[in-house]
C-alpha cells in the first residue's frame, strides 16, 4: 500500500511538473495574443482608417504600432479618438499610458486591452445581484430550500459563464475577479455563493485542461449548464484521491456504483462532476473523473442536506447504482484525477477561501453599522463609544485584513513555475489560515453584538453557522499541516510509515 501511494504521488508530481512547464509556455504565448480574431480584425480596420497606406495582411498581433507601423503620438491620439467614438465603453488612455510608453505597444496587446474593457465586469454584476440574494437569504436558511431563483439569475446574467476562457468564446475572468465577485455574493447569501463556487471553479479547472473536454463543457455552460461536484465519500472524507466509488469497464463506457456525500448544488445542477476508481491491467485502482449530464436514473438522493450551516446548498448524500457512463463523459485520462486537481488547485482553494472572507466582510459591516446605531441607556451614547466594542472591532478588521492579504497573495502567486507540491501546500495553507481568520472575525462579531446576535432574526447567527463550514471543507487541516511541516523539515511527505516509529 505504501509503495502504491509513493508511486502515485511520484507520478502526480512528475506529470504535474511537465504540464506546468508546458502550460506556462502556452500562457506566456497566449499573453501576447489573447485577443480573439473579431477584435483583432476590428482593430486592423481602425488602424487602416488612421493610416490608409497600411497593408492589413501585414498586420499581426505582434506588430508594434510605433516601430513597425510608424504611428506617432498624433496618430495614436487620432486612433484612440476614433475607437472611443465607435465604442464609448472602451477607453484607450490606460493602454497609451502603460503598454505604449513601456514599448509593449503591439496590436495584440491593444486588442486585448479593448476586449477586456468591453467585456462584462463580474464584480459589478455580483454587486447588482447581491441585494436581492441578501433579501432571500434568511428564508432559504430557515427552510433549507435550495435558492433556485438565485441560481437562475446567475445563469441568466452570464455569471456562471465567467470562467470560460476567451479561446472558448468566454470572457475568461481571472482568478482575482472570480474571488472578488464570490466575496460579494457570499456577503449576501453564503449558500448561493458556495453552491455556484463548485461550478465556477470546477469549470475553470476543466477548461485549463484544453482539448475536447474543455471545448464541450464551455459550450454547455454558455448554453446554461450548471455543474456540481461530488468527490467526497463516506469513509473517504476529504481524501479524494482514493475514491471507493467503483467504475467498472464495460463496452462503450463504465458502470459506476458507490456513495457520494456533501454534493453541494445538486438540486440546481444540470451536470455532475464526480470521481470513481477503475482498475488498471495490474488490478490497481486508478481514480477517474466524469462530467455527465444529470441522469434521471442511476443516481438518487439517499439523505437530504439538513445541516447547521450552509443550509441552502442542497449538499445531499447520493447513491450511485449501476449508473452507465459513456466513454465520452470521462474527463482526462484514467489515473490523472489527482493531476487535474493539483494543476488547478489555486482555482479551488482561492475560491473556497473567498466565500468565507466574504462572510467575514459582511459580518464586520453588519457589526459596525449596528454598533454605530445602537444606544444603551446606561451610557446614553451609541455602543461604538465603548472601549470593548472598539477593541474587538479593531481585532476583527485586523484579522480580516490579514485574511484578504493572504488570499490576494495566493491569487497573484506564480501558479505555473513553482514546484507542484510547494504550490499545492501554499494554496492549502492559505485556505486553512484564511478560513480560520474568517471564523475568528465572525466569532468576535458575535461577542461585540452580544446576546441579540444569537436570535434567529440576526443575520450574524447565520453567518456564524455558515463560516464554520470553512474549517470543515477541504483540504483537511491535519493533512495540510503534516505535509507542510514535513516539507519545511525535509522529511519525505509520502514515505511510510507516516510517523517515526
Ligand atoms: C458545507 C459543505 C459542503 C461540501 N460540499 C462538497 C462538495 O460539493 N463536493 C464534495 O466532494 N465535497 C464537499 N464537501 C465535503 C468536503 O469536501 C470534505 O470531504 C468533507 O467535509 C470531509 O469529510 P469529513 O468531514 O467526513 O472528514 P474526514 O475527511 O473524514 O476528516 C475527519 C478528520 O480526520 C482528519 N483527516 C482526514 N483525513 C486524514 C488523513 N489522511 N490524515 C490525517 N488526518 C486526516 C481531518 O483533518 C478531520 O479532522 C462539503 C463539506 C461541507 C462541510
Amino acid at each position: 500500500m505504501a509503495r502504491i501511494q509513493l508511486k502515485a504521488a511520484a507520478t502526480v508530481v512528475g506529470h504535474a511538473a511537465s504540464r506546468r512547464l508546458v502550460r506556462g509556455y502556452i500562457r506566456r504565448r497566449i499573453n501576447v495574443i489573447t485577443a480573439s480574431p473579431p477584435e483583432l480584425s476590428t482593430l486592423v480596420e481602425h488602424l487602416v482608417a488612421v493610416k490608409p497606406d497600411l497593408r492589413p495582411q501585414e498586420i499581426g498581433p505582434r506588430t508594434s504600432l510605433t516601430r513597425d507601423l510608424g504611428f506617432d503620438s498624433l496618430d495614436l491620439v487620432r486612433l484612440a479618438a476614433r475607437i472611443h467614438e465607435q465604442h464609448p465603453e472602451a477607453d484607450l488612455t490606460p493602454w497609451l499610458a502603460g503598454a505604449c510608453q513601456a514599448g509593449a505597444d503591439s496590436v495584440g496587446s491593444m486588442a486585448d486591452h479593448l476586449a477586456r474593457a468591453r467585456r462584462r465586469d463580474y464584480v459589478a454584476l455580483a454587486r447588482e445581484l447581491a441585494p436581492a440574494f441578501a433579501e432571500r437569504a434568511a428564508r432559504h436558511d430557515a427552510d433549507g430550500g435550495f435558492p433556485h431563483e438565485n441560481l437562475a439569475e446567475l445563469v441568466r446574467t452570464g455569471y456562471t459563464a465567467m470562467t470560460i476562457p476567451r479561446e472558448y468564446g468566454g470572457d475568461g475572468a481571472g482568478l482575482g475577479e472570480l474571488c472578488e465577485a464570490q466575496q460579494v455574493l457570499a456577503g449576501a447569501c453564503a449558500s448561493t455563493a458556495f453552491s455556484v463556487n463548485m461550478h465556477v471553479h470546477g469549470l475553470a479547472m476543466i477548461a485549463q485542461l484544453g482539448g475536447q473536454d474543455a471545448e464541450w463543457v464551455c459550450r454547455a455552460v454558455s448554453e446554461g449548464a450548471v455543474i456540481a461536484g461530488g468527490f467526497s465519500e463516506p469513509g473517504v472524507g476529504g481524501n479524494w484521491w482514493h475514491p471507493t466509488t467503483k467504475a467498472e469497464r464495460v463496452d462503450g463506457g463504465y458502470v459506476l456504483n458507490g456513495r457520494k456525500g456533501f454534493f453541494t448544488g445538486f438540486p440546481g445542477a444540470t451536470h455532475l462532476f464526480l470521481s470513481a476508481a477503475t482498475k488498471d491491467d495490474r488490478g490497481l485502482p486508478q481514480p477517474m473523473a466524469f462530467l455527465v449530464p444529470k441522469p434521471d436514473e442511476g443516481i438518487r438522493v439517499i439523505e437530504e442536506w439538513d445541516a447547521a450551516g450552509m443550509r441552502a446548498t442542497g449538499s445531499h448524500t447520493l447513491a450511485i447504482e449501476d449508473f452507465f457512463v459513456e466513454d465520452r463523459w470521462s474527463v482526462g485520462e484514467p489515473g490523472k484525477l489527482p493531476l487535474l486537481f493539483m494543476t488547478g488547485v489555486h482555482w479551488a482553494w482561492c475560491s473556497f477561501a473567498s466565500v468565507f472572507v466574504g462572510i467575514a466582510r459582511a459580518a464586520l459591516e453588519h457589526v459596525t453599522a449596528t454598533q454605530r446605531r445602537r444606544v444603551l441607556s446606561v451610557i446614553g451614547k451609541p455602543n461604538a463609544h465603548l472601549p470593548g466594542v472598539q477593541f474587538r472591532v479593531a481585532e476583527m478588521a485586523t484579522r480580516l485584513a490579514a485574511a484578504r492579504a493572504h488570499l490576494e497573495a495566493a491569487v497573484h502567486a506564480d501558479h505555473d513555475t513553482a514546484g507542484p507540491i510547494a504550490h499545492y501546500l501554499d494554496m492549502s495553507l492559505m485556505k486553512m489560515q484564511v478560513t480560520r481568520l474568517a471564523h475568528e472575525v465572525v466569532t468576535l462579531g458575535m461577542q461585540v453584538q452580544g446576546g441579540s446576535s444569537l436570535v434567529s432574526a440576526s443575520p450574524l447567527q447565520r453567518m456564524y453557522r455558515d463560516v464554520i463550514a470553512g474549517l470543515l471543507v477541504p483540504p483537511a487541516a491535519d493533512v495540510v499541516l503534516e505535509w507542510a511541516g514535513k516539507h519545511a523539515l525535509d522529511v519525505p511527505i509520502f514515505a511510510e510509515p507516516r510517523w517515526a516509529e
